[in-house]
């Protein structure tokens, strides 16, 4: 037994430790900045002394540097062991690896199309660089392809004869690897005729610090995102790009002795865990909560199990709120994390709960001065957004204009439109009351702002990839119900940043009987 002063000491250790963390971060991120400042000016003094040297203008020189190269090219590096190309092409061996070759040229192609039309016209290399050893192992365990050494060699050579400057090449363990990406991309990012690189790379923290030079240099570096994406390279303001048809979302059970577990796994597990030693039935949701994440713990060797969310299954709330007399004695693991689905009818305590503050006129902490720009504009079809803290985020739904509006409304009083009908594409209800007549864009668009305005019942849970309603106040600057927004507070403290995408887990439509929703108040209308 510990006594109190060895708890007190302990406890003013843990607040210095987080304290000092805090100021780590702090002043990394200083660091981080300073060095690209230097960098940039730098490169401003190295122009203006070139330009001193010939005996030139800086501008003539800035012009000459600028000079459009004439072999453009934009490069795919790809770390092939952090991004595995799907099963399905896989397992086509050569056949496979030339269809992967082909889609993930037409993925990029579409990718400089609508985001990068500046660098539409250059070549595309890919260069995808893996311990074939070990994927193969991986790829065996998995059931994938067979167990003999490299077996999948075949799938590389076919992805490598596809297409001219396309190449996936074995360096033979895991330094290998590294070593091959970090000249790549040095190589490339320095060369001016490399007009864009898309970076596949992003599972591993070894690669951070390569790119921190190019922090919010989004014209030339796109990130990738993939299986075990690691959330610390958002903080280089780049863009993130997805394929998921092409590498898989899940990670791999891995093979040892080569590899180890990621730490975020380990972390996973030690909370489940801990958590399980309560017998509840709160904790078999908690666990089924886990595992629902693509992160999924990597020694089960089961990745393409089919997933059981044994919450959806316990039905009433009752099933799992049987505890919540009795009094919370341990710390909820779930949201120390960032994101416990069970809010406050959980077993477990969670500290410094926003919620608890819902009665307050506000009790919103997050900055929410420009919502509307930072949440995604796209998503990939059968993926939901998530942000750092596992929180369902929605796409930006700009506000509709005063004639739509008019519009919307003189629709509304003749015949409510059907929500599930025009948003979701079909309507299964028997003699719907609703109207099913083609809408004007406008009013389609104000009938989808109105039900994104009006807060679905699975809040930041849900993964459904039917669901219209909204998981978080789009509203700039909203402060909440006192002033009129249908949402609570805690869908005003949801961080709308993208961080990560999930595959949807849709049971059904869940929000079938939700049909026509109420006019928006006549004073606040234009306003919402
Ligand atoms: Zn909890
Ligand atoms: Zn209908
Ligand atoms: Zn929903
Ligand atoms: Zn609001």
């Amino acid at each position: 037994m510990l006594g109190d002063a060895k708890l007190d000491s302990l406890d003013t250790r843990l607040e210095q430790f987080k304290l000092n963390n805090a100021a780590n971060q702090n002043d990394l991120q200083t660091i981080l900045k300073e060095y690209s400042q230097l960098l940039d000016d730098y490169k401003t003094l190295k122009i203006a002394y070139d330009a001193k040297g010939n005996g030139l203008k800086v501008e003539e020189l800035e012009a000459i540097s600028n000079i459009k190269h004439r072999n453009p090219y934009i490069l795919v590096l790809v770390d092939g062991n952090g991004y595995v190309f799907n099963d399905e092409l896989v397992r086509d061996k050569e056949e496979g690896g030339m269809r992967a070759a082909r889609m993930l040229n037409d993925a990029v192609e579409k990718h400089l199309r609508e985001s990068l039309p500046q660098a539409k016209d250059s070549r595309i290399i890919v260069r995808i660089y893996a311990d074939l050893t070990n994927l193969s192992k991986q790829l065996a365990r998995s059931k994938i392809i067979g167990l003999e050494k490299r077996s999948i060699c075949p799938f590389t050579a076919g992805f490598t004869r596809a297409i001219n400057l396309f190449d996936f090449t074995d360096a033979l363990d895991e330094e290998g690897t590294k070593f091959k990406i970090r000249e790549s991309f040095k190589l490339a990012v320095e060369d001016g005729a490399c007009s864009h690189i898309f970076f596949a790379a992003c599972h591993d923290s070894g690669y951070y610090s390569q790119l921190v030079p190019y922090t919010g240099n989004r014209d030339k570096v796109t990130l990738v995102q993939g299986a075990g994406f690691n959330s610390d390279f958002h903080t280089f303001g780049l863009n993130v790009t997805q394929f998921p048809t092409l590498f898989r979302w899940s990670e791999l059970a891995s093979a040892p002795p080569n590899t180890k577990a990621p730490f975020a796994n380990k972390a996973e597990r030690k909370a489940s865990s801990t958590e399980t030693k309560a017998p509840t039935k709160n904790t078999y949701a908690h666990a089924a909560n886990g595992s629902g994440s693509w992160r999924r713990d990597d020694t089960n060797g089961m990745s393409d199990a089919p997933l059981i969310d044994i919450s959806s299954s316990l039905g009433d709330e009752d099933g799992y709120n049987g505890n919540s007399a009795k009094k919370k004695t341990q710390q909820c693991k779930f949201f120390q994390k960032g994101f416990c689905r069970f809010g406050d009818k959980c077993n477990f305590i969670h500290p410094g709960d926003v919620s608890v503050s819902q009665q307050k006129p506000s009790g919103i902490i997050i900055d929410r001065s420009d919502i509307s720009s930072q949440l995604p504009t796209a998503v990939v079809q059968g993926f939901i957004p998530i942000n750092k803290n596992n929180q369902r985020i929605d796409t930006y739904v700009r506000e509709p204009t005063q004639e739509e509006w008019v519009a919307y409304n003189a629709r509304f009083h003749s015949n409510k439109p059907c929500n599930n009908h025009h948003l979701q594409g079909m309507c299964t209800r028997f003699g719907c009351p609703y109207d099913h007549n083609t809408l004007e864009p406008g009013v389609r668009h104000c009938l989808e702002y109105v039900v994104k305005c009006s807060a679905c019942p699975r809040k930041s849970a849900c993964r459904s990839v039917e669901c219209i309603q909204g998981h978080l106040c789009q509203k700039n600057d909203c402060v909440g119900q006192a002033k009129g927004c249908k949402m609570k507070t805690d869908m005003h403290n949801v961080d709308p940043r993208l961080a990560s995408m999930v595959p949807a887990e849709d049971e059904e439509i869940m929000h079938d009987d939700f049909s026509g929703v109420p006019l928006p108040p006549a004073t606040s209308m234009g306003m919402w």
